[in-house]
């Protein structure tokens, strides 16, 4: 089995580190990672300047592009063979409710199924990095399992990728897996107004506290529990309820 491994937070960062310990009794990994933090930075492609791959081993390369840019130039020129999954992460924080809609590690994994390879988005639900960093390497005996599992399922399901989070606990403390829904998050005081160094008003987003709503099986609630939150996502955006309601809207037009 052929894996590609890419990440939103750079090739140094630890998290790509443990995915490919997990990844790595599974088949062969080729890493093509992004050489900077690249979080937030949600689905956009570089089309602005040209992509330079620089090689940093046997199937390792860094890229001074977005995840989505790594995951295209890695299946259409770098690998000398397609994957047979895309992994991305594992993710420096928490990618749960709408999270999905700006991060650079989900956004990954759709570029790998839009180009039609399954994929997997993991991230790691702890809080500061610096202090969660050894339980972040423990999620590796979590993971190996998981991912053994979800790639060898009798059939991927078609058009789908698993946006996996993991509790932010010690490997041993972990009560098991759940497939959820995405939650909603609120960000509140998201917009922090400050002075720049000439006194000027400048605003950085970020910071503020985080609350969140969802039903019992949402994502939000199953890393509360202490259980590892499994949710198939698509691609397609379509809001079928409003699509059935709409039909008559313009029969008097
Ligand atoms: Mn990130």
């Amino acid at each position: 089995m052929r894996l590609l491994i890419t990440n939103d937070d750079g090739i140094l960062a630890h998290g790509i580190e443990c995915l490919c310990l997990a990844a790595e009794p599974l088949g062969e990994v080729t890493i093509v990672a992004p050489d900077r933090e690249q979080s937030a930075t949600s689905h956009s492609l570089t089309l602005h300047h040209p992509l330079r791959p620089i090689k940093r081993g046997e199937r390792r390369w860094q890229v001074d592009g977005t995840p989505t840019d790594c995951v295209m130039l890695a299946i259409e020129a770098l690998m000398p063979e397609r994957p047979d999954f895309v992994l991305s992460g594992i993710n420096h924080g928490q990618n749960m409710g709408e999270d999905v809609l700006y991060s650079g590690t989900v956004a990954a994994a759709m570029e790998g199924l839009s180009l039609g390879v399954p994929s997997i988005a993991v991230s790691f639900a702890g809080g500061d990095l610096r202090a969660d960093v050894s339980q972040l390497k423990q999620q590796v005996s979590v993971l190996t399992p998981l991912l053994r599992r979800l790639t060898s399922l009798p059939s991927f399901p078609p058009n789908t990728l698993f946006n996996v989070n993991l509790p932010p606990l010690p490997a041993h403390e972990v009560k098991g897996v759940k497939i959820t829904r995405l939650g909603r998050r609120v960000y509140s005081q998201s917009v922090a107004p400050m002075k720049d160094p000439w006194g000027r008003e400048i605003y950085w987003i970020g910071g503020g506290s985080i609350s969140w709503s969802g039903e019992p099986d949402s994502d939000f609630r199953a890393i509360q529990d202490g259980y590892v939150s499994v949710t198939p996502l698509h691609l397609d955006l379509t809001h079928y309820d409003v699509l059935q309601g709409a039909a008559n809207w313009w029969h008097d037009l």
